[in-house]
């Protein structure tokens, strides 16, 4: 895609408008759909460069890997952070377009888009009247469906925890088949849905590898292998949602680990229950709903030894660090340690030390609840919200969208 004053092949400088212009098919978009993208091309550009100034150049590990398999020589777009170029078949189809005017408005159960006009939606969540409209994202997924995510901003009250106990606080840790062990005892007993769904996917996929490319059936198949990646997306998703739900009311604060997933996923032969799990997806969740009453989602160093040390005397048994060891006794103590219930007794006491270095008082220990949390700060944020309409039917493509 090019940029504000790039240059394209040929030596080119082009403008937004000369653009437009030139490519005729451009003027049928809306203004502000080609103005977005302007705006992410440059801070995609921008992110990186201050990425490469705080931590230099860094190369992914998968292109690393397949260095050392005497693959393609490293290239700039190994680099972690830059900014990679659009792929027609991979990526997601949508755009953003910004209100001016007041032109984008929710009447009843319709919407009206610029270019495009009115659109019957399905809500599922009633914005309020005073809550004001800034952007609105369309978007169409592999299986044909049309979403809008509409973002609207309004003031909110929202008190700042200052105040609270240890018994407010939760540490989680990450575990593979469980998706996360509570400080507090309890399990992610996460049910593992692309497992149950890999079967079927299986059987599907090979369908669609057997029919000719772009071909009718092909087209067909491609639909119903879509549909099932979207089914298990959407029950995770609902489930992540409940988990943080519940997590967020009943917890001030939730402290993790800093993990770099995607990491893990291509190191440690833990893919697909890595992706599967979504537990970077739980901790943006806790993080934004914790934000909106006032707490906060702690990360802690990664480098954290929170499995090999011992929580009752502090002991660093470096024999912990083979994963196969699920219990051990600490040879100082004596303590039998369950290896995920230690390590999230140990993320939450290291995110307790770090609350009270940043100004948050904990109440006694021997406090219980609530009894101990104080009168909280009141601040008057600007608070926004993304909600997503369905479209009904697909009429955007009518209109060649
Ligand atoms: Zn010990």
């Amino acid at each position: 895609m090019l940029g504000e004053d790039q240059i394209d092949d040929k030596g080119r400088k082009y403008k937004p408008q000369d653009i437009k212009q030139l490519f005729g098919y451009m003027s049928e978009c809306d203004k502000f759909a080609f103005d977005n993208v302007i705006f992410n091309y440059q801070d995609a550009w921008s992110r990186y460069w201050k990425l490469i100034k705080t931590q230099g150049k860094q190369y992914k590990k998968s292109a690393l890997k397949r260095i050392k398999n005497g693959g393609k020589p490293l290239t700039n777009f190994d680099i972690k952070g830059h900014p990679q170029f659009k792929s027609k078949h991979s990526a997601t189809d949508s755009y953003t377009t910004n209100v001016t005017n007041g032109n984008i408005r929710i009447k009843g159960n319709t919407i009206r888009i610029p270019k495009i006009g009115s659109i019957k939606i399905i809500k599922h969540q009633c914005p309020q009247p005073e809550w004001k409209i800034k952007k609105a994202t369309i978007t169409r997924t592999k299986t044909g469906k049309y979403y809008i995510s509409v973002c609207f901003e309004f003031e909110k009250h929202i008190g700042k925890i200052t105040q609270t106990t240890p018994y407010k606080v939760l540490g989680l840790d990450y575990s593979s088949p469980n998706l996360y062990k509570g400080s507090d005892g309890s399990s992610g007993d996460y049910p593992k849905y692309y497992r149950k769904s890999e079967e079927k996917l299986e059987k599907e996929q090979k369908k669609l590898s057997h029919q000719k490319l772009k071909s009718g059936r092909y087209k067909k198949q491609r639909l119903v292998v879509a549909r099932l990646h979207e089914k298990v997306r959407h029950q995770r998703k609902d489930f992540l949602h409940k988990r943080s739900c519940s997590i967020t009311k009943t917890f001030d604060f939730v402290v993790v680990e800093d993990l770099d997933l995607r990491n893990m996923g291509q190191c440690l032969r833990l893919g697909k229950a890595t992706a599967d799990n979504g537990f970077g997806m739980l901790r943006n969740f806790i993080s934004y709903k914790l934000a909106n009453k006032g707490g906060a989602l702690i990360k802690i160093d990664k480098w954290f030894p929170s499995s090999q040390r011992c929580n009752g005397c502090g002991f660093v048994n470096n024999a912990v660090k083979d994963l196969n060891v699920r219990e051990w006794e600490c040879p100082q103590c004596n303590r039998l340690n369950e290896r995920d219930e230690n390590a999230a007794a140990n993320i939450k006491q290291e995110g307790i030390r770090l609350l009270s270095t940043n100004g948050i008082t904990l109440g006694d220990i021997s406090g219980k609840g609530d009894s101990c949390r104080s009168r909280c700060q009141e601040a008057t944020l600007l608070a926004s919200k993304e909600v997503d309409f369905m479209v009904c039917r697909s009429p955007l493509r009518k209109q060649g969208v």
